[in-house]
């Protein structure tokens, strides 16, 4: 989970405008709804938080009748400076700080998060327990009411199922202003929809309901769980994704039991072969010097229909000097494919045209710099251009025969359970 959040912070910047996008939809549009053993609650927005202050008296960490206080870690504040405010000696922290390392090292304690001192209701005022919060499942406990005891707990953790719908409308700005944000709800949408629709052109109209978990301590929102099944509809056609776990692997599937993700065709014409790879200093054979071929050459003859190697939107349908007559698909906001010197594009094909993988959108030719006729098919892979032979995109298996039943079983109840959401439109 902590990887993931790091992953989410890196990604931020970049899909903030998906988020708002999307969240435009959910935040105003949320849905209460109950259906099936699934107990699917209200999907108002909770604020993340710490755990709750009697947890550890409730929970016999510490013996009631002691006075909490409850404080935030300051800026480079250390353990012992901590502990000084609360008159533990100087001798008795560096015991503390010792002894902890190899549950928890000290020097680990970071700005912003948590902790607690439990002391005595006396004119003593004695530290009995110092609680440091890791997050908002984690703790490390110094009981120092005896002997020094050092150990790190975990917060049973409760996870709720709950459901979202929403209708993008780009009126709804004002609704992420108003409240509170999860961002982690539509970043797991964009990622499971990754291959089936393009995040930075989800339009007005669009609309989608999802089912999900989050993950409560104490009643008290620590963060979100895995989405369980969504569906979205994009420019008018159906998305469902269905989590799936068989064996020890788990995927998004749709409707007819593939997965969500999507491999790039082969090449980007049948019968062809290759002429020249990817390579970063290539000798042009008809500008005479080396330089970089960032492309891979399929020689096929004049008309030779050429294809999308995958679903997307064309981004460019043009005529340049150097590439003559070509076509660029953006497949999602990873991917981008282009493709070169034909002799002809397909008619239809324009800048907006969305394209379904093995859609021909061109033919074989020689326009611009080529000796002869073949295509030059380019890879690009977040703005940077790859070799198309060599770039690893997952796997995109379809449900194994074996787990099919049991695949279809959990699809239809929650398809089910999708539909009896309110249609947010
Ligand atoms: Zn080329």
């Amino acid at each position: 989970m902590s990887f993931r959040y790091q992953n989410i912070r890196v990604y931020a910047g970049l899909f903030i405008s998906i988020f708002a996008f999307i969240l435009m939809g959910y935040m105003s549009e949320q849905q209460s709804q109950a259906g099936g053993e699934m107990a699917l609650e209200d999907s108002t927005q909770v604020e993340i938080d710490t755990i709750p202050l009697n947890y550890y008296v409730e929970n016999g960490i510490v013996r009631d009748s002691l006075i909490i206080y409850d404080g935030t870690v300051k800026l480079n504040q250390s353990l012992s400076e901590i502990l000084l405010k609360f008159k533990v000696s100087y001798a008795e922290i560096d015991r503390i700080a010792k002894k902890s390392k190899d549950v928890f090292d000290v020097r680990k304690f970071v700005t912003g998060k948590n902790y607690l001192v439990f002391y005595t209701d006396d004119s003593l005022q004695k530290v009995e327990c110092f609680i440091y919060e890791i997050d908002a499942a984690n703790y490390v406990v110094y009981d120092l009411s005896d002997s020094l005891n050092i150990y790190r707990e975990r917060k049973e953790v409760e996870v709720r199922i709950r459901v979202a719908a929403g209708v993008i409308n780009s009126s709804l700005w004002q609704t992420i202003v108003d409240n509170e944000i999860d961002y982690n709800l539509p970043l797991e949408l964009s990622e499971i929809y990754a291959w089936a629709i393009d995040f930075y052109r989800i339009q007005k109209g669009d609309n989608f309901k999802v089912i999900y978990e989050e993950k409560y301590v104490d009643d008290k929102k620590i963060g979100m769980g895995k989405v369980i099944c969504a569906y979205f509809n994009h420019f008018g056609d159906d998305y469902y994704a269905i989590y799936f776990e068989q064996g020890d692997a788990a995927d998004y599937f749709d409707e007819n039991a593939k997965s969500l993700r999507r491999a790039f065709l082969k090449a980007p014409l049948k019968y062809s072969r290759i002429s020249s790879k990817f390579s970063r200093r290539r000798y042009h054979p008809v500008q005479k010097r080396y330089k970089p071929h960032l492309g891979t050459d399929y020689a096929a003859p004049k008309g030779t229909p050429i294809m999308t190697t995958g679903d997307g939107v064309i981004t460019i349908s043009g005529y340049s000097r150097g590439n003559g007559n070509f076509v660029k698909v953006r497949h999602n906001s990873v991917y981008s494919t282009q493709y070169l010197h034909m002799n002809k594009i397909k008619s239809g094909i324009r800048k907006g045209t969305r394209v379904r993988q093995g859609d021909v959108i061109g033919y074989v030719g020689s326009t611009g710099l080529a000796t002869g006729p073949h295509v030059c098919y380019r890879f690009w892979k977040n703005g940077t251009q790859v070799d198309a032979l060599r770039v690893s995109v997952p796997p995109s298996l379809p449900v194994d025969k074996s787990y099919l039943e049991a695949y279809e079983a959990v699809k239809a109840e929650m398809i089910s359970k999708l539909d009896s959401i309110a249609d947010p439109s």
